[in-house]
């Protein structure tokens, strides 16, 4: 890794050589809250200025780029006994993500994981996860977030720079060469012993804003033990099974496939659609069994995938603590709450 500084001043001139030929995404504002406070969003940016890279966190995470809600994943011609099938992976053009956080940067290398190491990789997601350029950019911790508890509050990979706020200059970790190419075309310089001092500065008053935290210890042999607990009864009761929650989850990749015919039986299509496991029919088998009628067992499933089978198998959480789940949850069930209760300590 490469270190470097960049002033404030010259940033607008990075993002023009970035927009050159690229499409760009960055969190802008959407709307405001109730209490006056700014709604943001990932969106394609095309004036620097509509980018806001001191935003909170996006209700909504940057996954609709590279794993939309709904995508076409083949479609077929027939004609007479003959049939084509034409097969898009569907990316268009090159995509910069311009101020992604460390826990936005962490759920990709968490998705990278099952969708591009495992032994049946994702073609639609790899077309677009090896076509993206990252600025990532450090935040200010939110009440909800506890990505510090998940590793999660840093990335040592998975960006191409990153960048973090140290006045009127950025402290630049570079990771790629494409970054660093992008990079000598600005003025930059060598950092000075009292960037590093201030970097580390800035990280030490970061990790005393953090105020919310999950105890992982020993959790996955927590969850083994209390798989029959009557906590998950409690929260199953409370859920909504609005499936709110995967839908805001930077890491829930669960999808379902459709597949239709057109009327005069000349085309046909497959579909792909993202997909909640606490969604009342997510269990549902052919010939109608649902082997999770009730709601409580359909989120015991969701923590259980997230902080017990993808441990077994990664070796790490599929949770990064953005908090994004509680925050939407209109049911008010947040994972430091459910976690704590399992442990058997008050929520
Ligand atoms: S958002 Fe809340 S109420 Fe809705 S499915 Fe998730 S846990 Fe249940
Ligand atoms: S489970 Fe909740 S806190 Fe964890 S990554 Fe998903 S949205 Fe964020």
């Amino acid at each position: 890794m490469l270190f470097r500084t960049l002033k404030k001043k010259d940033l607008p001139r990075l993002y023009d050589r970035l927009s050159d030929g690229n499409r760009i995404v960055g969190p802008t504002v959407k709307g405001a809250e109730k209490d006056g406070k700014a709604i943001y969003a990932f969106e394609e940016i095309s004036d620097f200025n509509n980018i806001h890279l001191d935003y909170t966190s996006t209700k909504i995470p940057a996954k609709k780029f590279f794993m939309p809600f709904r995508e076409t994943m083949a479609s077929f011609r027939m004609k007479g006994k003959e049939w084509d099938k034409m097969v898009s992976f569907n990316m268009n053009s090159p995509l910069v993500f311009f101020g992604m956080h460390a826990c936005d940067v962490n759920a990709l290398n968490k998705l990278d994981k099952v969708l591009l190491g495992s032994h049946y990789p994702m073609p639609y997601y790899a077309a677009k996860r090896k076509n993206m350029f990252i600025v990532g950019i450090d935040c200010i911790p939110q009440p909800y977030c506890f990505c510090r508890s998940m590793g999660s509050d840093t990335a040592l990979h998975g960006f191409d720079m990153f960048l973090t706020d140290l006045g009127d200059h950025y402290f630049v970790e570079i990771l790629s060469d494409t970054a660093y190419n992008f990079l000598r075309q600005i003025t930059n310089e060598e950092p000075a012993e009292s960037d590093h001092a201030r970097y580390m500065k800035v990280a030490a008053e970061k990790n005393r804003k953090f105020t919310a935290h999950v105890d992982t210890t020993d959790l996955t042999k927590i969850l083994d033990m209390e798989f029959q607990a009557d906590v998950w009864k409690k929260w199953g009761d409370q859920c909504l099974s609005c499936g709110t929650c995967a839908n805001v989850c930077p890491t829930c990749y669960c999808y379902g496939v459709d597949e239709s015919v057109g009327l005069d039986l000349s085309r046909a299509q497959k579909t792909k659609l993202l997909y909640s496991c606490n969604l009342i029919d997510f269990a549902e088998v052919a010939g109608g069994h649902n082997f999770r009628p009730e709601s409580h067992t359909r989120l015991k499933y969701r923590y259980y995938h997230k902080h017990r089978g993808f441990v077994e198998a990664f070796e790490e959480s599929l949770c990064v603590g953005c908090g994004r789940c509680g925050e939407s949850c209109l049911a008010g069930i947040t994972v430091p709450e459910v976690i704590a209760s399992v442990r058997g300590e008050e929520s």
